[in-house]
C-alpha cells in the first residue's frame, strides 16, 4: 500500500502540493483517521493536547511500573487487521496481541464468581452453575445477539448515518430485533436467575451506557466477545497506541504533542485550518476533530451560527457516566487475582441510578479491576503487581468536588478490594496515582467530564449522534467516542473508516 501512495500522492497537479489534512486529537478513533487519510493521499498532521498520544489510552510510566490509563480489553481484532494490511503489514510486525482465556470474572457481593470466556462448552457450565434451567435460555439469548450483532455491527455501524432517510430505513428491523428493550431488558426476556441477568448484561457499562436504559442493539457485544474473543496487546494497550502511530509515520503523517487547537478556522462556512493555543495558524484543505464532539462544537468554533449542535441541545444532551480511576502497584503478586475482573457491590441497580440519575457520590461502587500482570509480569518490577480499579461515579453535573472528594474516595476503594479481592493491600502500594472525572474535563476536553461523551440511548444514537461529516461546517469531519457508531475501540475505529470513505482520495478533492 506504501507503494500505491507514492504512485498517487494526492498532489493536486497545479501547485503540485499535497492536500493537507489536519486530525484534531490522537485518540484511537484520530489516528486510525489518520492512517487512512495518508492512504487517500493527504499530508496528515496530527495534532495532540497532550505530551503522547492515545488520549484515552495514555500510558503513565511511574516508579518502574506501565499503567494503561483506559481501554484494556481488545475486541473485534479484525478492525485491527484493516488499518495495518492498508499499510501494507500486518498486525503481527508490530505488536503481540493474544487472545484470553478465560475473558473475565464477574465477582458478586456474596463471593460467588461468574466467569465469561469464548469457551461455548465452559459458559455453560458456568451459566448451569448458577440456574441449570438458563443453559438452554443462554443458547437463544446468544442466536438473538447473533442477529443483532449481525445487524447492528457488521451492517450499521459501518453506514454514515448522515441524513434521516437512513435512519428511517432501518428503524423497522431494529424495532423487529429489539424493539424498545433495554440490554437488561432483552437479556432478562431469556434469562431467569437475577446474577447471570447482570453479568450478561453489564457490557455497556464498558462504552458508557446504563444496561438498565440502553438500546438492547448493545446485546451485539456479547456475540462479538464470545466470537473474536478478547485480546490483550503484550506490553498493554501503549503498544497498539505505538504501532498506530508507526503507521501513521511510516506513511509520511506527522505526529505534533502539547499542541492544543485553540479554534477551527472557518471561511465562508467551510473549515480552511486551525488556531492553535499558541497562535500558530494550520491551513488545511480539511480537518477531522476527535476531541469531544460538544467540546469541538461548544468551544473550537466560537464565530459557527449552529444549526443543530447548538449549546441548549450540548447541554440537554444525556452524557454517560464519569470514571474515578485508580493505578496502583504493590510490591507483591496477587496470583489469585485474574486479569480481568468486575467487582460487584451490594446495591449494583441502585448504585446505577444514583449515577446515571440521581447524579449522586454512591457510599456503595462496583468496579473493574485490571491486573495486566497476570498476563504480561514485564509491565511491574520483578515481583511486584501492576493495577487499576475503575469505578463507574456521576459525571460533572453531581458537583463533586474531586479536589477535596478524590483521596477520599481513593481511600474507600483500596477498603473495598481489602475486604474483597486484595487482602492487605495498603501495606503493599508502592506506587499511586488517580484520575477523577474533573481531569476528564481538564486534561483531555471532555464535556461534563464524562467518560465516553454521550450516553448510548436509542435516542442520542446512529443519526441522534453528531454526524461523522460536520452538519456545521463544510470540510469538518467528527470522529470518536462522541459520534456515530460510538465509544470503545471497535466503535471509534469503525467511526474512522465511516469518516474516511466520506472524504474524497486526495486527488479528487475540488
Ligand atoms: C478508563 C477507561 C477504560 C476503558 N476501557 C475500554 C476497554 O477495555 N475496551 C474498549 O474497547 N474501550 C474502553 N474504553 C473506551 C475507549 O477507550 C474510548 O471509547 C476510546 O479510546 C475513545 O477514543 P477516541 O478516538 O474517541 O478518542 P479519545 O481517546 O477521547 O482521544 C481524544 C484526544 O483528543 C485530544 N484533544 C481534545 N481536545 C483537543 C484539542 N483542542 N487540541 C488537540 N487535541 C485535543 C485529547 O487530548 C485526546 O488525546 C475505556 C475508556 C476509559 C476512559
Amino acid at each position: 500500500m506504501l507503494t500505491q501512495i507514492k504512485d498517487h500522492d494526492g498532489s493536486d497537479g497545479a501547485a503540485g502540493q499535497k492536500r493537507q489534512a489536519i486530525v484534531i486529537g490522537s485518540g484511537f478513533g484520530g489516528l486510525a483517521t489518520a492512517i487512512r487519510l495518508c492512504a487517500k493521499g493527504y499530508q496528515v498532521d496530527v495534532l495532540e493536547k497532550l505530551d503522547g498520544p492515545g488520549g484515552r489510552a495514555y500510558v503513565i510510566k511511574q516508579d518502574g511500573f506501565v499503567f494503561d490509563t483506559g481501554p484494556t480489553i481488545i475486541t473485534a481484532p479484525w478492525l485491527l487487521d484493516e488499518l495495518w494490511e492498508l499499510c501494507g503489514k500486518k498486525v503481527s510486525d508490530d505488536l503481540d496481541l493474544r487472545e484470553m482465556s478465560p475473558f473475565y470474572d464477574v465477582r458478586f457481593d456474596d463471593g460467588t464468581i461468574f466467569t465469561l470466556s469464548g469457551d461455548k462448552e465452559e459458559m455453560r457450565r458456568q451459566i448451569a452453575k448458577f440456574s441449570p434451567e438458563d443453559v438452554a435460555n443462554f443458547d437463544r439469548f446468544m442466536t438473538r445477539s447473533k442477529a443483532i450483532y449481525d445487524y447492528g455491527f457488521a451492517g450499521l455501524a459501518n453506514v454514515s448515518f448522515d441524513n434521516l432517510k437512513t435512519m428511517l430505513k432501518s428503524a423497522p428491523k431494529i424495532m423487529e430485533l429489539v424493539g424498545l428493550r433495554t440490554v437488561y431488558g432483552l437479556v432478562s426476556k431469556y434469562i431467569k436467575h437475577p446474577k447471570l441477568r447482570i453479568a450478561l448484561s453489564l457490557h455497556p457499562l464498558l462504552i458508557g451506557g446504563n444496561p438498565y436504559s440502553v438500546t438492547a442493539m448493545y446485546c451485539l457485544i456479547n456475540y462479538l466477545e464470545s466470537n473474536w474473543g478478547v485480546h490483550f496487546a503484550m506490553g498493554g494497550t501503549g503498544k497498539l497506541v505505538d504501532g498506530l502511530v508507526g503507521l501513521v509515520e511510516q506513511q509520511g503523517g506527522k505526529m505534533h504533542y502539547n499542541s492544543e487547537v485553540d479554534r477551527i478556522n472557518v471561511t465562508n462556512g467551510r473549515a480552511t485550518g486551525v488556531t492553535l493555543k499558541d497562535g500558530t495558524v494550520m491551513d488545511a484543505d480539511i480537518v477531522v476533530s476527535n476531541a469531544d464532539a460538544a467540546w469541538t462544537y461548544e468551544k473550537m468554533l466560537p464565530d459557527v451560527k449552529r444549526k443543530r449542535w447548538t449549546t441548549g441541545k450540548i447541554n440537554r444532551t444525556r452524557y454517560s457516566m464519569g470514571l474515578f480511576v485508580w493505578y496502583f502497584g504493590t510490591n507483591r503478586r496477587f496470583e489469585d487475582v485474574p486479569h480481568h475482573s468486575m467487582v460487584l457491590g451490594t446495591q449494583y441497580k441502585e448504585l446505577l441510578t444514583d449515577i446515571f440519575k440521581r447524579k449522586r457520590l454512591s457510599d456503595d461502587f462496583s468496579m473493574y479491576l485490571h491486573r495486566p500482570t497476570a498476563t504480561d509480569p514485564s509491565m511491574a518490577p520483578d515481583g511486584c503487581d501492576t493495577f487499576y480499579a475503575l469505578v463507574p461515579v456521576p459525571h460533572l453535573d453531581a458537583n463533586v468536588d474531586w479536589a477535596v472528594e478524590g483521596e477520599k474516595f481513593r481511600h474507600k476503594v483500596e477498603q473495598r478490594l481489602e475486604e474483597t479481592v486484595l487482602p492487605g493491600l495498603g501495606d503493599t502500594v508502592i506506587s499511586s496515582t488517580f484520575v477523577t472525572p474533573k481531569d476528564f474535563e481538564t486534561r483531555l476536553n471532555s464535556f461534563k467530564g464524562a467518560g465516553f461523551g454521550p450516553e448510548p440511548v436509542i435516542w442520542q444514537s446512529a443519526w441522534f449522534r453528531a454526524h461523522n461529516r460536520s452538519e456545521e461546517v463544510d470540510g469538518l469531519y467528527m470522529v470518536g467516542a462522541s459520534t456515530h457508531p460510538g465509544a470503545g475501540i471497535p466503535g471509534v475505529i469503525t467511526s474512522a473508516r465511516v469518516v474516511s470513505e466520506g472524504i474524497p482520495h486526495a486527488r479528487e478533492l475540488v
